[in-house]
C-alpha cells in the first residue's frame, strides 16, 4: 500500500454517517440522496499555503478551516450542511500532518451532521480545496438579490477580528487566544443562518470585509446602504484598535471574519430580535438599505467616513 493510499484510508470515515449516503468514500463516486422537495447548494473554496494559511500553520486548524469557510457559505444561502469533498494536494505524504488536519476537519463535521463522502489526494505544493454540500427547501434559499431600500441591515457576531490577529502576526506582536481562535477558527453560524430563511430578504457571509460584501448584496439588489460606524459590533480588541488610531478599516475591509452580513424588512426584525442565538453571534443593526446606490459609513458626528487607502470599490462616489 503506498503512502497516499493510506492517506485515503484516513479519510474513509471522517464526520458523521448519514442515511442519505448510498455510497461514500471508496468507489468511482459517492452516491447521495437528495430528499424530494429540496435543491441541492453547493459551494467549493481552495486554501493555498501561503496564501491562505501560513505554510507552517498548525494542521488542526487548516483541516477545520479548509471546511469552515465552505459552511460558511452554506449558512449564507440558508442551506443545512450534508456532505463535502476534499481534495488534497501534499508536498509529502507526512502522516502525523495528516492525522492532525483530519481531526480539525473532523471535529466540525461532527458538530454540523457533515459525512465526508469523497475526494482526491495528490503530491504536490500544500494546497486544500474542499467543496460542501448542503439542503435546503425549494424555493426557500436567502440570495443577495432580495434587499429593498427600509431593510436594516443586520450582523452576526463581531467583525475585524481575524484582520486585527494578521496584523499582530505581521506585526510579530503577541495575540490573545481569542483573537488566535478567531482567525485559525472561525465558527460557520450555520444555526442563525437557517433560521433567518424567511426572515431576511438577502444575506452573503463576510469572508472579504463588511464593506465589499454588503457591497455584493447592494449590487444584486439594485440598492445602495447607511451604515452607523458606532453601532458596528467589535470585540474589545478591535474596538481597542479604533477608539486609538480612528481606522475604521479593520471592521470595514478586512477579511476572515465568517460572520452572516444580511437584510430584514423592518416588519420582521422582530423575529430576528426573537432568534436565540448565542451572545458572541447575535445579531446586530447596523444601518438601513437606502433607494440612493453606494455605501454611506456614518459616524458619530453624523458625517461621513472614508478611508485614507484606495482600493474600496464599494464606497459610494462623492457621498
Ligand atoms: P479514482 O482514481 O477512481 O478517482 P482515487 O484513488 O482517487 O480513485 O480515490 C479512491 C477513493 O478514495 C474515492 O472514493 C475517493 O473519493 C476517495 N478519496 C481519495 N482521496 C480522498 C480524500 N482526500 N478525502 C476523501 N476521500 C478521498
Ligand atoms: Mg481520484
Amino acid at each position: 500500500m503506498s503512502e497516499l493510499d493510506l492517506i485515503r484510508e484516513y479519510f474513509s470515515h471522517v464526520g458523521v454517517a448519514r442515511r442519505d449516503v448510498a455510497l461514500g468514500v471508496g468507489d468511482d463516486c459517492a452516491l447521495l440522496r437528495v430528499p424530494r422537495g429540496f435543491e441541492l447548494a453547493v459551494s467549493i473554496d481552495t486554501l493555498t499555503a501561503g496564501v491562505h494559511f501560513l505554510a507552517n500553520a498548525d494542521p488542526d486548524s487548516i483541516g477545520h478551516k479548509a471546511l469552515a469557510v465552505g459552511l460558511s457559505d452554506l449558512a449564507a444561502m440558508g442551506a443545512e450542511p450534508a456532505w463535502a469533498t476534499l481534495a488534497l494536494t501534499l508536498p509529502t505524504a507526512d502522516r502525523r500532518w495528516v492525522g492532525a488536519f483530519c481531526r480539525g476537519f473532523a471535529r466540525l463535521a461532527e458538530s454540523h451532521g457533515v459525512q465526508l463522502v469523497g475526494g482526491d489526494t495528490t503530491r504536490g505544493p500544500l494546497s486544500v480545496t474542499v467543496q460542501v454540500h448542503g439542503l435546503v427547501p425549494g424555493g426557500t434559499a436567502v440570495r443577495r438579490l432580495g434587499a429593498r431600500p427600509g431593510d436594516r441591515i443586520w450582523v452576526t457576531g463581531t467583525l475585524g477580528d481575524a484582520g486585527l490577529t494578521l496584523r499582530h502576526l505581521e506585526a510579530g506582536e503577541p495575540v490573545s487566544p481569542y483573537l488566535r481562535e478567531r482567525l485559525d477558527r472561525p465558527l460557520p453560524r450555520v444555526a442563525a443562518g437557517l433560521s433567518l430563511r424567511g426572515l431576511a430578504s438577502a444575506m452573503i457571509d463576510v469572508s472579504d470585509g463588511l464593506a465589499a460584501d454588503l457591497g455584493h448584496i447592494l449590487e444584486a439588489s439594485g440598492v445602495g446602504a447607511e451604515i452607523a460606524l458606532p453601532a458596528l459590533p467589535l470585540s474589545p480588541e478591535v474596538a481597542g484598535y479604533v477608539d486609538s488610531t480612528a481606522d475604521w478599516t479593520l471592521p470595514l475591509a478586512s477579511g476572515d471574519d465568517y460572520e452572516l452580513c444580511f437584510t430584514v424588512p423592518p416588519d420582521r426584525c422582530g423575529g430576528v430580535e426573537a432568534l436565540a442565538e448565542p451572545s458572541d453571534c447575535r445579531p446586530t443593526v447596523i444601518g438601513v438599505i437606502t433607494e440612493k446606490p453606494g455605501l454611506r459609513c456614518i459616524q458619530a458626528d453624523g458625517g461621513d467616513w472614508r478611508p485614507s487607502r484606495a482600493g474600496y470599490d464599494h464606497f459610494a462616489e462623492g457621498g
